[in-house]
Order: structure tokens, then C-alpha cells, then sequence
């Protein structure tokens, strides 16, 4: 398809993807602010925006359909005086009069939407989890609204666009994973067109719909996934994650502040950082992009001189030994023991086909086989389904004494070194658990990535960020 266009309009402009999240949309200056940068990028490429909602508004809406099913209407009440004002504001301030017309009719319309949802919900005390993956997501409906007419004020051609029209996804509600030939082949014959008259499309991120048209979401922090799902399905050129900070740093800056941004990782690199906690970048993000190869650059829409870091399959100065630490909290290590009776092949098949029913990820990953002794650490959210589906799987031998009752340490963080070829490089671990060790900080369990680009180890929840900070000296990053 893209092909049809560049040969139908001979000069080749580039197709770049721009996602800008929540903070670069926190208010009318903000938006400004994005709105400037899409003019600038719309003289030298053709653009295909998707946007998350306004900063804080996800939270607000799922707070709101969990109060509006326990009968509490005060809260969704006061939310909806929130949205209507905080998008009136920017409406007000950034649309032309002409556009406020046309525009202020459908935010309208769509806080009815949102009131007679949140209704709903509280008139049947029930909200399913279709229900709230309608309502979780109409912060991008209102934002792309929003954005698309700030874009048209400004004298460029925009059209607000539902993804629910493009990306296609299974019926798993809440996490759906979109389904790519569906996906491709709706998302250019709705884009093409537009594209062919110099439209730029303005996508609601975070949302799909199955193939019947049931509204889905991809999963809290989607919307960088939504961009690289529609950048693989229109061969897109680039792919830019506008946010808040100025690329990929060595750590979470929140944790270590005297992080440094890398100017180039690689996709493996990449998806190990998002997996183990960095937050810049939602965990799937990669995926679509990766066999195509279309670059991913993370940027700053407060400061957008700034080059960023770029994610390629491999980086120019691919340099080995340990690039970032992360880390994520909140998590929970499961031991589980058998006896004599259950081999640890059998112990640990059984585990992990429990885990595979659950659709849950371990984070690490330790065995004495000897022993026959399992532990791996979950996200402590994944807790209550694992637990009961080990107990179920296990009741038996739980009975007869045969495996030993699960184990729970609660409270870990897990921290994890990512960087290429790793492994080639001598005494990282060892530094590594030197530099904790001075800290008076205790490895609960220790695990080389399979990977091979990532080792990790889980400490106290309480001993994180300073684990994370000397780790972080160590390897002077
Ligand atoms: P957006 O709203 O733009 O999607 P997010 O809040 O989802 O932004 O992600 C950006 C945040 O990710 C940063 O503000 C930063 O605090 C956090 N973060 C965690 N780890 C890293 C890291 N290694 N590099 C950069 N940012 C990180
Ligand atoms: N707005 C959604 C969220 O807050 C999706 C996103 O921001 O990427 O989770
Ligand atoms: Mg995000």
C-alpha cells in the first residue's frame, strides 16, 4: 500500500509515526507545544500521530468506573466536571472559532458517553471488563478530538481517527494482543487515502476493538505499542515516542538522578529494559517493529533539540558490558519444593504450565534440582491468580506431603543489568555483588538472563534503590 502511494506521488516523503503520552499532553501549552512540533515535522515527512489521553485522566476514568460499580456516585460525578473542564480549557484557548463550533458538540457527547457508562455501572454494581476497557480509553478519544482540531486551527489538514477502526485484537479485555493480518490490512485502507491527501491522521492509542467491534485496550502504557502496531502495518520510515524524559537513560531517573541518556540500543536491549520495569517504554513496544527493522527514537517533547536515543536491530558502536539497570517493585518470589515422588522436570513442568494457563511472566527464575526446589518471582499483581492455580494444580500432592506448601517471600524488587554480549565480559556479576555487598545490601536469588543480555537479582523492596544506585556507580554509568 505504501508502495502504491510513493509510486501514485512520486516525490518519496518519509511515513513517521509520532506518539505523544500523557505529560506532553498535560494542558493547552503542552499541547501547544506538540501541536508545533507536529507543523514543523509536517514540512519535511508525512505524519501519523497517536496520542494517549491527557496526563492523569486514564487513572481518573478507571477510578471512576470502579466507585460508579460500588454505588458511589460522588466521585465520578466530580470527575466529570474535571474532564469537561480540563478539555474545555484547551479547546478554549488553542481552537479557532470555527473549530470550537464543530468541536465543543462532540466533547460534549462524549462526556455523555462517559456519564451514561459510569450510570450503568452504578445501576448494575457491576463493571465487566469490556465495560471498562470502553471507558478507561475515551481519554484518547477526547484527546485526539482535541489535537486534530488544534492541528486544523494551526492551517494543516488533520482527522481525528478511533483505532477501534484500525487495530484489530483478541477478546482477552484489558491486555488484548492485536491481531497483525486483520490489523494491516484495515489500518491501510482506512490510512491510505488520507495519507494520499495529505491528512494527517490523529490515533487514539491505548484502545483496539475485536473483530465484532467490541472496544479493547492493549494494556496500561499501550499507546506506545498502538504506534509501532500502526508503523509496521504501513511500513512506516520511523517510529518517535515523544515523552517526558530525554531518551533512554541508564536508570530510571526517578531512582538515580545523575542518569545519563544512551544515544543508541539495541531492540534486544531494548525489550529487556521494558520487560524488567522501565516504564519508558511499554513492554511490547518493540515487537511489531523488530522484523522490519523501523528504527524507534525516544525523544522530549520539553525539550525536542535534543536527539534522543535511537533503538536499532544494531547499534552503531555496539559496545559490550552492562549499558542499564532497572528494576521493578513490587513483586513476589514463590518457592515451591517436592519430594522424591515428583521429579524436578515434573515439578517444574507443572509450575510452569500453570503459569502459561495464567498467562503470567516470571520475572527470575532459580532451581536446586538437587534439591528439587523452585523459586521464581512474579509481579506481586499476578499473586492471587498463581497462587490459586498452583494450590489447584498441586491439591493432591499437597495433600499427601509430596510438594511442599508455596513458599512466599512478599516485598522484592528485582534488579536487572541489560547490555549486549554480557556474558563475554568478565567479573560483572562479581562486581556487581561486591558493590551490594559494601552497601550492606542482601541477594535474595541470582539469574543470568537465557538471553544472555541481562542478569538480575532479587533484593528486599525496601533495599531497591540503593541497590539500583550502586550498581549504577559501579559500572560508572
Ligand atoms: P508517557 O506518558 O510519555 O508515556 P511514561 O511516564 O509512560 O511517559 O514514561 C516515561 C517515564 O519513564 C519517565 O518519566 C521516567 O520516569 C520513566 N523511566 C523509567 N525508567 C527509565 C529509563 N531507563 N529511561 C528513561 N525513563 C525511564
Ligand atoms: N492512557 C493510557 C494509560 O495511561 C495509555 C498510555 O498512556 O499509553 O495507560
Ligand atoms: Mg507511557
Amino acid at each position: 500500500m505504501v508502495k502504491d502511494i510513493q509510486s501514485s506521488s512520486n516525490t518519496r516523503r518519509p511515513l513517521i509515526v509520532m506518539k505523544f503520552g500523557g505529560t506532553s499532553l498535560g494542558n493547552a501549552e503542552r499541547m501547544q507545544k506538540v501541536a508545533e512540533i507536529l507543523q514543523e515535522n509536517a514540512q519535511r515527512a508525512d505524519l501519523l500521530v497517536v496520542v494517549s489521553a491527557m496526563a492523569g485522566v486514564t487513572d481518573m476514568l478507571v477510578r471512576s468506573a470502579t466507585q460508579a460499580s460500588l454505588g458511589v456516585e460522588k466521585q465520578w460525578k466530580g470527575s466529570r466536571q474535571e474532564l469537561a473542564h480540563r478539555h474545555r480549557e484547551v479547546a478554549d484557548q488553542l481552537l479557532s472559532a470555527s473549530e470550537q463550533a464543530g468541536i465543543l458538540p462532540r466533547l460534549a457527547e462524549q462526556m455523555k458517553h462517559f456519564e451514561d457508562l459510569c450510570s450503568g455501572f452504578t445501576l448494575v454494581r457491576e463493571v465487566t471488563p469490556r465495560g471498562m476497557d470502553t471507558l478507561s480509553s475515551l481519554g484518547e478519544v477526547m484527546s485526539s478530538t482535541l489535537v486534530a482540531a488544534i492541528l486544523r486551527s494551526r492551517g494543516l489538514k488533520a482527522e481525528a481517527v478511533d483505532a477501534t477502526e484500525l487495530i484489530v485484537t483478541n477478546d482477552n479485555f484489558g491486555n488484548a494482543s492485536p491481531l497483525f493480518e486483520e490489523t494491516n490490512a484495515k489500518a491501510r485502507e482506512r490510512l491510505s487515502g488520507l495519507r494520499r491527501h495529505n491528512v494527517v491522521p490523529v490515533v487514539t492509542g491505548f484502545r483496539g476493538a475485536t473483530s465484532e467491534g467490541l472496544c479493547t485496550t492493549l494494556g496500561r502504557g499501550g499507546s506506545d505499542y498502538s504506534a509501532t502496531i500502526l508503523a509496521a502495518a504501513l511500513d512506516a520510515d520511523e517510529v518517535w515516542i515523544w515523552t517526558d524524559v530525554d531518551g533512554v537513560m541508564t536508570a530510571d531517573p526517578r531512582l538515580v538522578p545523575e542518569a545519563r541518556i544512551l544515544p543508541e540500543i539495541s531492540y534486544r536491549e531494548a525489550i529487556e529494559l521494558s520487560f524488567f520495569g522501565a516504564k519508558v517504554l511499554h513492554p511490547k513496544t518493540i515487537q511489531p517493529v523488530m522484523n522490519k527493522r523501523i528504527p524507534v527514537w525516544i525523544k522530549n517533547s520539553f525539550n525536542p533539540s535534543c536527539p534522543g536515543t535511537k533503538i536499532v536491530a544494531s547499534p552503531a558502536n555496539g559496545q559490550s558490558g552492562v549499558k542499564a539497570i532497572t528494576s521493578v517493585k513490587d513483586a513476589d518470589l514463590i518457592t515451591m519444593s517436592s519430594k522424591n515422588t515428583l521429579t524436578f522436570p515434573q515439578l517444574a513442568a507443572r509450575v510452569f504450565e500453570g503459569l502459561a494457563l495464567e498467562d503470567v511472566s516470571t520475572l527470575t527464575v532459580t532451581q536446586s534440582s538437587a534439591d528439587n526446589v523452585l523459586s521464581f518471582a512474579i509481579h506481586h499483581g499476578d499473586f492471587p491468580r498463581v497462587k490459586a492455580r498452583l494450590e489447584k494444580i498441586f491439591e493432591l500432592e499437597m495433600l499427601h506431603d509430596y510438594v511442599g506448601v508455596l513458599e512466599v517471600m512478599p516485598k522484592i524488587a528485582v534488579v536487572v543489568m541489560v547490555g549486549e554480549h554480557m556474558k563475554g565480559t568478565p567479573g560483572i556479576a562479581g562486581n556487581a555483588f561486591g558493590a551490594l555487598g559494601r552497601q550492606g545490601i542482601n541477594i535474595i536469588a541470582i539469574a543470568q538472563g537465557s538471553s544472555e543480555l541481562s542478569i538480575s537479582f532479587a533484593v528486599k523492596a525496601s533495599d531497591m534503590k540503593a541497590a539500583v544506585e550502586a550498581v549504577h556507580e559501579e559500572f560508572h554509568l
